[in-house]
């Protein structure tokens, strides 16, 4: 495809770019630079006021898939990202099962393969993130890993670690160290300060952030190893890493836009939604971490994008912690540094797509010809408000809803295509095909892809089924085009239009876009068969497609003896 993007501001600190001009890809790759008139497929017109950065780079983000793919799955995070401006990630390993081996890692790379972004995961620091023994980075480097981290938690054993930064360096892999010291923390749920007490709950020290980012440090200088802090929020970690850079500790950082944005005072609503790890702070570390971007000290921002549902999040107290923010993460950076003159655009261009990159190892995004072309294209001075329901992520636990922000994105480019731009927005009574608007937003802006729900369910005693009856969903994006040639002719079978009713639940009408089917355990178990006897007839792009979808098909044999299926396009 030819892609002209005609009177940009196109800006990129990797070659002292900062100028209106044009910018033509052609099958993915950039070839001509100012060349407003090229002939093109498809063009978008900047207007002399859009803004293109090189794809943005959000290198921690939890996306959920394996095992917990109702808070999230690569598809929807794919989604969330690409909306963000983002055309890659790096995803942290605590999914369900945690990614430390082949099987796991493999699954995320053909499962990302189709998501329409650049997905990279890392691998645990420890076998099945237990703390206790490293896993096998030798394995993860065959397997094309470049970083490793036990997110979530820190390596509690301070000798464990040490391991395992030396392994790191013979491996060549950044190691990312979530920086909370458990015992420190001893169930505290927010900052341990005046909040805290005001609101009589369990307050988190800061000395558990700031002893464990000093341990790392420490343990980086004595084996020459790098190492990345992850999500700055105290005055004293931006302290001892600043100290740290200076006597030359090859040490990064990275902090979220909720920590220079806001301070524990949100928790006076005793709303979870603003509960993550490590918590929201105080003004003086919240001016602290602003001042580290700003001056350098922390290299690039993140989102640590952490979905939990809105049950989970329901009770204050004992809600999970975390928040969504790849949908934020740009508007909010722009809104805090850029239009408060703190930051020009080419120092945010440097930290939120440059820097992540160069951190772990990875090629360079430019906008250079020859460079593949991966564009992030906003209105800095659009004003918008942050709601929640219209968020592309599967869980809408922002931090930033009713917030209103200077700038947003509006067009992302990645692996040839625009795989993200503006789409027309659906009221909340909206419905298509029976579908509210909410449901539909996640693949309107993907026509040719088809949407499949997956709801396994038990049946109760008295067969009256209610909504508690669901025990989980899962969903997946697949190609309107693999969803017919490969799905459609095995789906039909099962259900013959002159059958309506094959188990006795539900109603079907024909299985093409836009049905809903139920099957019982039997028939599950037949309709696997049938996939895996296709396969071996199928050519290699198609047998990996069935190899995506056979370990999640066969998950749901586990937990459920009803499935239903709809398929949306
Ligand atoms: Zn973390």
């Amino acid at each position: 495809m030819k892609l002209l993007i005609r009177n940009v501001r196109a800006v990129d600190p990797q070659c002292g770019l900062d100028k209106v001009t044009s910018i033509l890809s052609e099958d993915g790759v950039i070839t001509v630079l100012g060349c407003a008139d090229a002939k093109a497929d498809r063009i978008i017109d900047g207007e002399g006021r859009l803004v293109a950065f090189p794809g943005l780079f959000d290198m921690h983000v939890h996306f959920r898939d394996p095992g917990l793919t109702y808070k999230e799955d690569i598809y929807t995070g794919a989604a969330a990202a690409l909306a963000g401006g983002f055309t890659g990630v790096a995803c942290m390993p605590n999914t369900k099962p945690v990614i430390d081996n082949a099987e796991t890692i493999n699954y995320i790379k053909y499962k990302s393969a189709n998501s329409g972004i650049n997905v990279y995961p890392y691998g645990c620091i420890t076998k099945g993130m237990q703390g206790a023994e490293l896993a096998d980075y030798e394995e993860y480097k065959r397997l094309g890993l470049v970083a490793i981290s036990d997110d979530g938690k820190p390596v509690p054993n301070a000798e464990i670690m040490r391991q395992a930064l030396e392994k790191s360096v013979e491996n060549g892999m950044l190691v990312a160290s979530h920086c909370e010291d458990l015992a420190i923390i001893n169930g505290g749920i927010i900052n341990k300060g005046e909040v805290s007490k005001k609101l009589g709950v369990k307050g988190m020290d800061r000395a558990s952030e700031d002893y464990i980012t000093a341990r790392e440090i420490a343990l980086a200088a004595s084996c020459d190893a790098r190492i990345h802090i992850c999500h700055v929020s105290t005055y004293g970690s931006v302290n001892i890493i600043r100290a740290a850079k200076r006597d030359g500790v090859k040490v990064t950082c990275e902090t979220a836009p909720h920590y220079f944005t806001y301070t524990d005072e949100k928790l006076l609503s005793r709303d979870a939604d603003y509960r993550m790890s490590p918590p929201l702070r105080t003004e003086k570390d919240r001016q602290a971490v602003e001042d580290a971007v700003a001056d350098g000290t922390i290299d690039c921002i993140i989102t640590d994008h952490a979905p939990h549902s809105a049950e989970e999040k329901a009770d204050f107290e004992k809600a999970p912690n975390g928040v969504v923010g790849l949908e934020t993460s740009l508007a909010a950076t722009l809104t805090k540094l850029y239009h408060t003159g703190r930051m020009t655009l080419s120092q945010i261009a440097q930290i939120m797509s440059v820097n992540p990159r160069k951190i772990l190892g990875l090629p360079k995004i430019s906008i250079e010809v020859g460079s593949p072309c991966e564009l992030c294209i906003f209105d800095p001075d659009l004003e918008w408000t942050v709601v929640p329901e219209e968020l592309h992520s599967r869980s809408k636990n922002t931090v930033f809803k009713g917030e209103t922000f200077k700038g947003k994105n509006l067009y992302t480019v990645c692996r040839d295509k625009v795989a993200y731009e503006p789409v027309r927005v659906r009221t909340s009574t909206d419905e298509v095909n029976g579908h509210k608007a909410t449901d539909v937003r996640h693949y309107a802006d993907n026509s040719e892809k088809v949407y499949l729900e997956f709801k396994p369910a038990r049946m109760p005693e008295n067969g009256d089924m209610q909504w508690e009856d669901w025990n989980c969903f899962d969903s997946v994006f697949v190609y309107k085009a693999d969803y017919e040639k490969l799905l459609v002719p095995i789906l039909n079978k099962f259900f013959p239009a002159e059958d309506p009713d094959p188990n006795g639940w539900g109603t079907q009408e024909y299985f093409d876009v836009c049905s809903e089917n139920w099957l019982g355990a039997d028939k599950w178990k037949e309709f696997i068969a049938q996939l895996e006897a296709l396969k071996n007839d199928l050519g290699k792009e198609d047998r990996m497609f069935i190899d995506i979808l056979l370990p999640l098909f066969r998950g749901f044999l586990d937990k459920s003896d009803i499935i239903c299926i709809e398929g949306n396009q």
